[in-house]
């Protein structure tokens, strides 16, 4: 790519590494025209496969969607924004290793429920109730002892 500061084209990578749980290619590179220095990050891009709704209407895999829901179940709780987006990555190689171009949007829910389960148990609770719509005040004191256990 163009040096953002000169727009020069010859740019060499002084530093290179893996992050994200080795999903992300961090590089640190020097423009060979003015010097100046920047970094770039690289992934793969996958076709992510679509989402099928409950009403039966197919829409794009939503990346934001997905990473709002789960911040929103996680807010005010001890969970670090680098364990929320391994957890992301997670549900999303997951999503893609099914090798299905249409997926349920109840799957997509269950591995957020399971990712929400390892991070943070009172953020998967908040997240089921929601999602579940627990049927009774029952159903819900059961889910929680099961948790306990
Ligand atoms: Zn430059």
């Amino acid at each position: 790519m163009h040096c953002p500061f000169c727009g020069a084209t010859d740019t060499k990578v002084i530093d290179s590494r893996l992050v994200a749980d080795g999903h992300q290619v961090r590089r640190r590179r020097q423009c060979l025209a003015c010097a100046e220095r920047y970094t770039t990050f690289e992934t793969a891009e996958l076709v992510m496969p679509r989402v099928i709704k409950t009403n039966g209407n197919r829409e794009p895999f939503d990346e934001e969607k997905l990473r709002g829901g789960i911040q929103r179940a996680l807010e005010k709780r001890p969970v670090s924004a680098d364990d929320i987006e391994k957890a992301i990555n997670s549900i999303k190689s997951r999503l893609r290793a099914t090798g299905e171009r249409e997926i349920g949007s109840a799957m997509v829910g269950n591995l957020v429920m399971e990712a929400l389960k390892e991070l943070d148990k009172v953020a998967y609770i908040r997240f089921a109730s929601v999602y579940h719509s627990f049927e009774d005040i029952r159903e819900f004191g059961e889910e929680i002892a099961r948790l306990q256990k």
